[in-house]
């Protein structure tokens, strides 16, 4: 079958179904991080892979912004199961006419965030090749049991970190290739090129057992709500006037305000849910977390799907429905 019809998702539920079995797998194809155990404990491991023109263009990014988000993209990952990021691999495939000073801009961003989380550096591959590709993989530590996709159940309420949209508008400015200056603008481009794994906020989800199921914002929250759904068999009502928007945002999202905001990728928020008898509990962990965090809906039996209400009760059409690298939009 081709891939465009398959899809990205697609795809990896056919190399899951395919997936020799093995020992010691307690979640493994499937959620944001695999929890596999070991002799004297158990751990996260995630990985992505970035490459060349489809996921950063070197136009307008600086090597060190993206040394910095490929490891915060992984690092979010582990966050969305409540983990503690401990190690990172990290492999590299390197045009030809790069020079080492360009392989050292990239380390300084990595480097940055590694220290800020206190994540070791321990190996990686080195190659040539026709674009640039870094390949990420970070291992981690659970707290109690990690977050899973599929704990949800209908009743639960459901949560974002942060603000949404911003990293896309961002992405979405640098395209229109006319310069743009001021605050706003530049806020929006922090957020595209150095995204914030929301680390705090995930650990003490954990910590509290506060979350019944957890993900990361890197598809569009449409998309990666349909992850949760899927995974837990649940619907989801989402009340649009809910989602969090930022200044800058509001200032320079134009006509299609929700747009971006619902379906565009790379905020690297977490998404999640929780019975609504905690919610005290998690108003009083957005302040220790130093994060915002907003109920923007509820679960729904399975039947009801995803739909989103305007702020007068109508609902909007879901077009766009975040990333897929493989089917055509
Ligand atoms: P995320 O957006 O959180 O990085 P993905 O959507 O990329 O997650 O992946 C979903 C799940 O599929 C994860 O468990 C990931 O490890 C797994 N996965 C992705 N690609 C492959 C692959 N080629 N082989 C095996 N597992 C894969
Ligand atoms: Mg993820």
């Amino acid at each position: 079958m081709k891939l465009s019809r398959l899809g990205e998702f697609g795809l990896i539920d056919r190399i899951r179904r395919k997936a020799a079995p093995g020992r010691g797998v307690r979640l493994g194809i499937g959620d944001d991080a695999a929890w596999v155990e070991h002799p004297r404990g158990s751990s996260l491991i995630t990985a992505d892979l970035l490459i060349e023109g489809i996921h950063f263009d070197l136009h307008w990014t600086s090597l060190a912004d993206l040394g910095y988000k490929s490891l915060a993209v992984n690092l979010s990952d582990i966050a969305a199961m409540g983990g503690i990021p401990a190690y990172v691999m990290l492999s590299l495939g390197i045009p030809a006419n790069f020079d080492s000073g360009q392989v050292d801009e990239m380390y300084r961003g990595i480097n940055r965030l590694a220290r800020k989380h206190r994540v070791s550096l321990i190996g990686g591959d080195t190659n040539i090749a026709d674009a640039l590709l870094i390949s990420v993989c970070v291992i981690g530590n659970p707290i109690n049991q990690p977050i899973r996709r599929s704990g949800a159940q209908a009743g639960d309420d459901i949560y974002v970190t942060g603000t949404l949209g911003d990293a896309a508008l961002g992405l979405e400015l640098l395209r229109q290739k006319r310069p743009r200056q001021g605050r706003a603008v530049s806020q929006l481009l922090q957020r595209h090129h150095r995204p914030t794994p929301r680390l705090a906020a995930g650990a003490l989800l954990a910590k509290r057992e506060l979350a019944t199921a957890m993900i990361d914002i890197s598809d569009g929250l449409i998309q990666d709500l349909g992850h949760i759904c899927t995974a837990s068999h649940v619907g989801a009502l989402i009340h649009q006037e809910k989602l969090p928007l930022s200044g800058a945002y509001r200032a320079l999202a134009g006509k299609a305000i929700m747009r971006f905001a619902l379906s565009g990728g790379e905020d690297y928020e977490l998404l999640f849910c929780a019975t609504p008898r905690h919610r005290k509990r998690i108003e009083k962990l957005g302040k220790l977390a130093g994060v915002r965090i907003s109920r923007i809906g509820v679960c729904m039996p399975t039947t009801h799907g995803i739909q989103v209400l305007d702020a007068h009760g109508a609902p909007v059409a879901l077009k766009a429905q975040g990333h897929d690298h493989f089917k055509k939009h």
